[in-house]
């Protein structure tokens, strides 16, 4: 089942996220409808806040075009290392409709998380991978990448998506 996908400026999306305590159905059937959803938008990556969950949850596919789809389900992940060296990545967010900025993060993260099946694991993660992560994970934080601008920018943008939500058309006369 696809959600709806809230937008900036949505308080929900400025909440922390809380763990979640077990992987059961229901937990599981949200995943497939986060699933479904992001790549519907299409994205590479969705948090359950973004669809108005507050739980420590997140599903990602870096997968291009007709690759076979690699879905990874993250629960409660847990960065537990990262990187000095830092990369750049043009990024974008399901949540910030349009709007693309540079941003530097760190190049490699290794992360801890429990799997759709409930199990442990540990990944290391780098590249364009490394960096969806750590937006998501972000995301349980209440963070945007927009955050990482100056405030100047960070506001011009805000009050761009407010407009767009309440429909105000733009004329030059
Ligand atoms: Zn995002």
């Amino acid at each position: 089942m696809l959600r709806k996908i809230l937008t900036e400026p949505d308080p929900i999306l400025r909440k922390k996220c809380e763990p979640l305590e077990k992987v059961d159905i229901d937990t599981k059937n949200l995943m497939d409808d986060m699933l479904e959803t992001m790549y519907a938008a299409p994205g590479i990556g969705l948090a359950a806040v973004q669809v108005g969950i507050l739980k420590r949850l997140i599903v990602i596919d870096i997968s291009k075009g007709e690759e076979q789809k690699k879905p990874l389900f993250l629960i409660n992940p847990k960065i537990i290392n990262q990187s000095k060296k830092t990369s750049v990545y043009e990024e974008g967010c399901l949540s910030i409709p349009g709007l693309f900025a540079e941003i530097e993060r760190p190049a490699e993260c290794i992360l801890k998380y429990i799997d759709y099946h409930g199990k442990e694991k540990e990944l290391k993660a780098e590249g364009l991978l490394a960096t969806c992560i750590q937006h998501e994970v972000d995301h349980l934080n209440g963070v945007l990448f927009i955050d990482y601008l100056s405030k100047l920018k960070k506001d011009m943008i805000i009050k761009k998506l407010v407009k767009q939500k309440k429909g105000i058309e733009r004329v030059i006369v």
